[in-house]
């Protein structure tokens, strides 16, 4: 069985208080055995995270990191920097960082394996705009996106990767894909990883979907053959509904 996963990325909400709020809850938390539950606060709120939660069950990842060691880049945090602070994770490709900064599939595979080399284990992320799920290019943009951005992973890497299926139309609309409409995307990126990445060596990768999950459709998602949890947005802020997603799981 992969590992199952509940993430929540907090994006840019939540103020000082209200952070510190959410982290005493989330620290009475219980998690499975069997899963892994992340959290991804933005970066001035990290540290409060990683030390509310230590001796916890849920880790913290990043939203982001540069593609570069160290050096002259403004406003960009390194990778060896989240690792120093005690973060296990970080998020990359997410479709609001790819559409609002024009991350290419090129700079995202450069942050992957900057990530990697920081003993970080990013969630990497793909996914369609709704006018190309429309004109039948789904499938086509998921596939490119897996091979630029994942582009010289070893397979000993790659059991360090989770990918998020997060079709675009479906984040922060409430407009979330269906069970079979995901479970058709999660099993084509497993059988693409599989014979395409690694020449039909088996790859216990975790896919975990995104977009609007909440309480109430999180256990006809997660019950599909290959969704194995979900990256959560707006339902991760609110303690007593992120649970009942981990609950489900
Ligand atoms: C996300 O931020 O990755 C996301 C899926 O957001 P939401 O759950 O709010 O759609």
């Amino acid at each position: 069985m992969n590992q199952k996963i509940v993430a929540g990325n907090w994006k840019m909400n939540l103020s000082l208080e209200r952070s510190e709020t959410l982290i005493n809850e989330l620290a009475t938390f219980t998690v499975p055995s069997y899963a892994s539950v992340i959290v991804f606060p933005p970066f001035p709120y990290l540290m409060m995270a990683i030390q509310g939660l230590s001796n916890r069950p849920i880790k913290i990842g990043a939203q982001t990191l540069s593609e570069h060691n160290d050096g002259a880049f403004t406003g960009d945090v390194s990778g060896s920097m989240l690792k120093d602070i005690g973060c296990d994770f970080v998020l990359i490709g997410h479709s609001e960082r790819r559409q609002n900064y024009s991350q290419s599939n090129l700079q995202l595979n450069m942050k992957v394996h900057q990530a990697l080399s920081c003993h970080l284990k990013p969630i990497y992320c793909v996914g369609e705009t709704l006018s190309q799920r429309e004109s039948g290019e789904t499938l086509q943009v998921i596939e490119t996106q897996l091979l630029e951005g994942l582009k010289g992973i070893s397979k000993e890497e790659f059991s360090q990767i989770i990918i998020a299926y997060e079709p675009v139309w479906a984040i922060g609309t409430g407009q979330v894909a269906t069970p079979n409409q995901a479970e058709m995307v999660h099993s084509h990126i497993r059988q693409f990883i599989q014979l395409s990445l690694f020449n039909d060596v088996l790859i216990n990768t975790s896919i975990i979907y995104g977009g609007s999950v909440n309480s109430k459709n999180c256990e006809n998602l997660f019950g599909q053959p290959n969704i194995d949890g979900g990256l959560i947005g707006g339902a991760s802020l609110q303690s007593n509904e992120f649970s009942k997603i981990i609950e489900s799981i």
